[in-house]
């Protein structure tokens, strides 16, 4: 194509990154443009014939580069992504996700420097910004980008397509979001992916092909002629300031593909944390008890295939077992919220969920402000909701209790959950929230009825001592051990010799469960939990990680 090739522009959405912009079977549309929605996904016969098998792995930028005299990396801060959630109206985008976001903008625009280009970056709706460059330059023949898999993203979709029919440029698309590409999943058409994850997974496990990732060129094509880069809006023209940092916080880290490369260099190979996963993973305080990937992953910093290959890598080099295991059995989690978006569309967002099952949620504000303040008085919701608001992030432990003390204990709309956790979590995806909040509610993913978690149990299994509630509860500090998790059960002796007065310095509980009960005064377990027990990702058994070392010790050998 070079010669007459003319302008590319490749949006950049969620796929922040220059390595393994990776994408799979292209759907080309030349001249007027079909929309994307109209493109029968999961059909062969979609794709143009002429597609050669390397095509089918090259990416946004990278094909660009190879067809395009000019490439126009861009980036649009969509003010649509600054207004309120749907239904309560709460800010869509918080400020520990802002600043991330805007690191990774910055990053990416360094290494786009390096190769010779550099990030465009606009403030605008993609459609308007796109339309714009296209009437600016004259010379553009094609947009390209990733798609996504939901309501509000695929909307920008359909935008952009009508954009290009206007004005008889080519629409590129490619899927690169997820480890295992969609056209290679074995339950097609989409509506036949399973609605257990356990059966997703072993059907991936036992014969779908993870794709390779590629390697970037060293230089970039030009932007086009008289092309302004743009500057990076501050956290001001949002009216938000830089969030305050907080020593305790679990992820100290800032945005950009550099800092999620140094993370897997750091968790992977420097100290070989990967290797402990499966014990750590249900941890609640500090860095290394999980691999923090999720926030780089959100903004498509870094490249799940990549972490795969740095897998496959790290247990051929040094060890493979079920921790190693582990990572890619979470990361398939990932996977399959997005697949379960794609085949449920808007459901995924409705009150009554996948399963169409009607539950008189209650919208009790008062009650939720207690919840999103950690004032609710059971000391581990509370701790976990003041990281959250304080940092941005949340232990997976910590999400699936507040999230099951929110729907189960409280009753209240699941949406509401939903939509605090999309303003404020670092690692916010739309997919994993709301898949995890619709399973959290009982109206999605999950094959057991009526799973509550027990708030004291679970304090005492994963907090035995009861440091992570000191930690984020200050005024609980005085009263030892376990005990910290029951303040409402102690003597008033205990609590004014700690300095409490429930109902003045800390909450009385706003609910108490009669399945509590049970664990009051009891001590915690002695041993540090085996991470499998009590989780709702507990493989079927533990034979597949078995057979997962077993295969990865044969391909060392
Ligand atoms: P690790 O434990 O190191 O796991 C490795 C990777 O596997 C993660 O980075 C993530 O990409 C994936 N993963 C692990 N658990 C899950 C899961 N349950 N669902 C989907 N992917 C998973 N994760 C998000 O990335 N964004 C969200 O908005 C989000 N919202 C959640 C809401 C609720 C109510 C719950 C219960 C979970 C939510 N999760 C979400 C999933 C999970 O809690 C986070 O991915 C994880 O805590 C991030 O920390 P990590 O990267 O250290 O994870």
């Amino acid at each position: 194509m070079s010669g007459t090739a003319g302008t590319a522009i490749c949006l950049l959405r969620c796929d922040l990154r220059a390595h393994d912009n990776q994408v799979g079977a292209p759907r080309v549309s030349v001249g007027p443009a079909p929309l994307v929605g109209r493109v029968r996904r999961d059909s062969p016969a979609s794709r143009p014939a002429a597609l050669t098998a390397r095509s089918v792995f090259l990416q946004v930028l990278h094909w660009a580069q190879h067809n395009a005299d000019f490439v126009i990396p861009l980036y649009c801060f969509d003010p649509r992504h600054y207004l309120g959630t749907h239904c309560y109206r709460l800010p869509k985008t918080g400020p520990h996700r802002l600043r991330f976001l805007l690191e990774s903008v910055r990053d990416l625009r360094e290494t786009l420097k390096k190769k010779g280009s550099t990030l465009v970056v606009r403030k605008g709706k993609p459609e308007d910004v796109v339309c714009d460059l296209i009437t600016q330059l004259g010379s553009v023949t094609a947009v390209v980008f990733h798609e996504e898999a939901t309501q509000e993203e695929l909307d920008v979709e359909k935008g952009l397509c009508q954009v290009c029919r206007q004005h008889g440029v080519k629409i590129q698309t490619f899927w690169g979001s997820t480890l295992y590409h969609r056209d290679d999943l074995p339950f097609r058409p989409i509506d036949r992916l399973p609605d257990v994850y356990t059966h997703f997974r072993k059907g991936l496990e036992s014969g779908a092909k993870v794709r390779p990732t590629l390697r970037m060129a060293d230089q970039l094509k030009p932007l086009a002629p008289g092309l302004e880069e743009g500057s990076i809006p501050t956290m001001e023209d949002f009216g938000q300031k830089d969030p305050v940092d907080d020593p305790r916080t679990a992820f100290p880290c800032s945005g950009g593909e550099t800092q999620a490369l140094m993370r897997l260099q750091y968790y992977f190979w420097d100290t070989n944390l990967v290797a402990s996963y499966k014990e750590t993973r249900n941890g609640l305080v500090g860095m290394d008890y999980s691999t923090k990937f999720a926030p780089w992953l959100a903004l498509g910093c870094i490249s799940p295939r990549y972490i795969y290959e740095q897998i496959q890598k790290y247990e051929r080099e040094r060890t493979a077992n079920e921790s190693t295991y582990w990572v890619l059995f979470e990361l398939l989690w990932r996977d399959y919220f997005r697949f379960v978006a794609l085949k449920y569309g808007r459901r995924i967002f409705s009150l009554r969920g996948l399963q169409s099952k009607d539950i008189p949620w209650k919208k009790d504000l008062q009650l939720f402000s207690c919840w999103q303040e950690g004032k609710t008085g059971v000391p581990f919701v509370d701790a976990n909701m003041r990281e959250l608001s304080a940092t941005g992030f949340m232990s997976n432990r910590g999400r699936q209790n507040v999230a099951s003390f929110l729907t189960k204990d409280l009753g209240l709309d699941w949406r509401m959950g939903a939509e605090w956790f999309e303003y404020l979590l670092v690692d916010y995806d739309v997919c994993s929230n709301y898949g995890n909040w619709l399973y959290s509610a009982g109206i999605g993913n999950d094959p057991r009825d009526n799973r509550k978690f027990n708030m004291i149990k679970q304090g005492l299994d994963y907090d035995g001592n009861g440091d992570y509630v000191r930690l984020w509860v200050p005024e609980l500090q005085g009263i030892k051990g376990a005990d910290i998790h029951t303040p409402w059960a102690l003597s008033s002796a205990a609590l004014s010799q700690a300095g409490v007065t429930l109902g003045e310095t800390y909450p009385q509980p706003v609910v108490t469960a009669p399945e509590w009960s049970r664990h009051i005064h009891r001590r915690p377990r002695r041993t540090v939990r085996s991470t499998c027990r009590g989780s709702r990702k507990r493989p079927t058994s533990l034979s597949k990680c078995q057979q997962w070392t077993a295969a990865c010790q044969r391909r060392r050998n």
